[in-house]
């Protein structure tokens, strides 16, 4: 089964400011898993790919919460999470058609399936 993971960054990511309870070595298991990983984040796209440079992470999307849509249509998957720590991270990707996941629902990692 493939599955897509969108991650929010700020609240969510330990690499986030402020940082939340998803650590990097997550992110990298989950890539490793199969997973199509990247970043829905408020930040500017160059800013998100920065923080994955740095941490030397490769992914496959960044973009914007409102561009969920886009990510769901570009990447066929048989599920589809995006992991946030607020409201509007949940309302947008409800609208996507996206599983939506608390940043601490995701220390569960339930993309590992
Ligand atoms: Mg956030």
């Amino acid at each position: 089964m493939k599955v897509l993971v969108s991650f929010d960054i700020d609240g969510t990511l330990e690499a986030g400011d402020p940082p939340g309870p998803i650590t990097m070595q997550m992110v990298k298991k989950a890539k490793e898993h199969g997973c199509i990983i990247g970043s829905s984040s408020d930040r500017p796209l160059p800013v998100q790919q920065n923080i994955w440079d740095r941490f030397d992470i490769e992914v496959s999307f960044v973009s914007a919460k409102h561009q969920l849509p886009d990510i769901k249509t570009k990447f066929p998957a048989d599920k589809y999470y995006h992991i946030g720590d607020t409201e509007i991270d949940q309302q947008y990707a409800k609208q996507a058609g996206f599983d939506f996941l608390w940043e601490q629902e995701g220390l569960d990692e339930p993309w590992i399936t």
